[in-house]
């Protein structure tokens, strides 16, 4: 049995053959000095579909 990974835009639960992963860059705010950056993370979405795109859009003002 094949483990599924949930894709991080739709939710999809796919095999990880069907899954890639995707950097996302958004902005957040330091937990201590309160001061914004731009964080960046690396989440695993749907091979054939643009959900990297759409949730990278997502992120952005
Ligand atoms: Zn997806």
């Amino acid at each position: 049995m094949s483990e599924l990974i949930r894709c991080a835009h739709c939710g999809a639960e796919r095999p990880s053959n069907e899954m890639k992963p995707g950097k996302i860059i958004f902005r957040d705010r330091h937990p201590v000095s309160g001061k914004a950056f731009v964080n960046s993370k690396t989440n695993l979405y749907c091979a054939d579909k643009p959900c990297h795109t759409h949730d990278q859009m997502a992120h952005e003002g």
